[in-house]
């Protein structure tokens, strides 16, 4: 007997299940099923087009109904809603948006991949007619027509996630005038925050206006359902022409919840690794659903483009016959905003935390290529790793150029379950165009395993700053030169320039037995600060992890 499948949503997660399971069975029958009018688009690319740098709408449409036919044998119906999991039956209950009439589908076996909602609390004026969240080609279509109908001056840009920051940036390349509101004391919650202290210096040399720490309490809206002014709970008023919306999602679950399907802790779709909800005729895949975290084991909930297409391609194997397995995710991502690149893979401090593991920290700050190459350009790495075994837990980068390239190496280096010290000794490409003879990741790979090994003791900027804080007594010694230490210092601070440092060693013999902490722009002078410290029987000295650099990252940021 012919196998059928019936697949729910036809995306990422839907659309690579459904071509999946054609590869897999080339007889059985497949339909998608997608409720709105177009399949498999390019939802990353959508602020690219509202920006202007993708210039063709087509270029969105990665497939449509008639090549999935002609390519797959696999009927797609657009403007196709499934209402109901009939699962007594195995059919589904579909509405055809255009002529509104219902019918019953009957299925072997079925693939949800119906996606996430956007998250759109209930304020006063939210649902005037310029304030837009953005999933899909008609939110593209509706804002990118807004934009162009009206002569507007001013957006407002409601969380500062992944894509609430690619939209501040589609909207300033459109010569807008940015605001960013966001609730949490940070950009990019997936980062730590002294990771995301750059994008906020960054968007304010752009001009973008970030209020963190407030959030939207109503959009004051015009007789003709326009808002045109934002009140924050602060009671702050903000002018505004445009609201953009992207204050999260949550998994669309109630297809699966209203067919009693088992949802997990997370909130999203419970799934095994073959992709099985708990009724082993339905799968799940893609925003919807679970996903198992490579280095804790536990559930998490990561809605990012690629484990939905993975989780998909498993999905869509299985429900045909195979038997593929989703190892499991570590949430690596990558974002873009104006000239800064931002990406993170496994744990960050917070997750690292709340699985009770003991770990320590080391920023790096170099350049993404070889210094004397023109074009050169800062990147930080930031490595969280076991305290003890050196395992490294997670990574965040940050910089100008070659972000994608050290976080794919790392989080590789994490899905092999390497330590810092293995970091030391990958043997990487190197031309100057486009590293180092040391690239930044063994740096920062040897950076971390000086700090386990505790030949010089290390100290994070936010430990120093507590220590300050609580009034302890820290004699800190700047390493740097004076001209680098008049442009900005740690208050209190000692100048002695590392090349000055023998010949002014008497200046510091009063305070042999005294806890020095050595500073410099990076942490790499100051090393070498301390080891000449410690040879000349200084006992207590540390080393500022990051320098200056990590240390003005964390200072409390302040509305740009
Ligand atoms: P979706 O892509 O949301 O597709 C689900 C589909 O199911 C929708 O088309 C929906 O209409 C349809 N559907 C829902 N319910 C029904 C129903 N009852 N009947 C029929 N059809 C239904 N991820 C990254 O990794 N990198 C990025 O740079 C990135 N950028 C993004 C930018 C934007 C603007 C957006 C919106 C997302 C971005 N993402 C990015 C996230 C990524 O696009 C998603 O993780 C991915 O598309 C999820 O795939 P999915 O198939 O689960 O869901």
């Amino acid at each position: 007997m012919v196998r059928k499948i019936v697949v729910i949503g036809g995306v990422a997660g839907g659309a690579s299940a459904a071509a999946k399971a054609r590869r897999q069975d080339e007889f059985c029958q497949i339909i998608i099923f997608e409720k709105g009018p177009y399949i498999s688009f390019a939802n990353c690319g959508l602020p690219y087009y509202i920006s202007g740098e993708i210039a063709k709408r087509e270029s969105l449409l990665l497939n449509t109904p008639e090549s999935f036919k002609a390519r797959h044998n696999i009927e797609v119906k657009t403007n196709h809603e499934v209402l109901k999991v009939l699962r007594d039956k195995k059919r589904v209950l579909v509405k055809d948006l255009i002529t509104d009439k219902e019918f019953e589908e009957p299925y072997d076996k079925l693939i949800l991949a119906p996606g996430a909602l956007p998250i759109v609390p209930p304020l006063p004026g939210i649902q005037a007619r310029n304030c837009f969240p953005l999933r899909s080609i008609p939110d593209t279509d509706n804002i990118f027509q807004y934009l162009a109908n009206n002569s507007i001056t001013q957006a407002a840009i409601v969380g500062g996630g992944y894509i609430g920051l690619e939209m501040a940036e589609a909207m300033l390349a459109r010569d807008l005038k940015v605001t960013v509101i966001e609730k949490a004391d940070q950009l990019l919650a997936p980062m730590d925050r002294e990771m995301s202290q750059p994008i906020l210096a960054h968007l304010g040399e752009k001009r973008v206006e970030v209020i963190l720490r407030d959030g939207v309490k109503e959009f004051l809206v015009d007789k003709s359902d326009r808002v045109q002014e934002i009140v924050l709970e602060s009671g702050r008023k903000l002018p505004a022409e445009i609201a953009i919306l992207s204050i999260g999602i949550k998994p669309d679950i109630r297809l699966a919840r209203d067919a009693g399907l088992k949802i997990g802790t997370t909130g999203a779709i419970e799934v095994n690794e073959r992709m099985e909800t708990s009724d082993p005729d339905i799968f799940a895949a893609g925003d919807c659903a679970e996903s198992t975290h490579l280095l804790t084991g536990k559930k998490v909930w990561i809605a990012l483009a690629g484990p939905a297409n993975k989780q998909g391609r498993v999905a869509g194997a299985n429900a045909a016959g195979g038997n593929k397995v989703m190892k499991g995710v570590l949430g690596t991502a990558i974002v873009k905003i104006c000239d800064l690149v931002a990406a993170r893979t496994g744990l960050n401090e917070r997750e690292a935390q709340q699985e009770g593991l003991d770990y320590y920290c080391s920023y790096t700050h170099g350049e993404d290529h070889a210094g004397y190459y023109p074009g050169a350009k800062p990147l930080t790495i930031k490595l969280i790793a076991e305290k003890g075994s050196g395992r490294l837990l997670g990574v965040q980068v940050v910089g100008r150029g070659g972000v994608d390239k050290r976080i794919d190496i790392l989080s590789t280096a994490l899905y092999a379950g390497l330590t810092i010290s293995d970091l030391g000794n990958l043997d990487l490409a190197y031309a100057p165009q486009f590293g180092s003879a040391r690239d930044p990741v063994i740096t920062a790979g040897f950076v971390a395993q000086n700090i386990l090994q505790g030949e010089v003791a290390a100290l994070t900027s936010k430990e120093l700053m507590g220590d300050m804080e609580a009034g302890k007594k820290v004699r800190i010694i700047d390493v740097r030169t004076p001209r680098e230490h008049a442009v900005v210092s740690i208050s209190g601070s000692t100048l002695i320039p590392i090349d000055e440092l023998r010949s002014r060693l008497d200046e510091l013999a009063g305070h042999k037995k005294e806890e020095l902490v050595a500073h410099c722009g990076t942490g790499l002078r100051s090393y070498l600060a301390c080891r000449i410290l410690q040879a000349h029987g200084f006992t207590r000295v540390k080393n500022l992890i990051g320098g200056i650099t990590s240390w003005k990252h964390n200072m409390p940021s302040e509305n740009s």
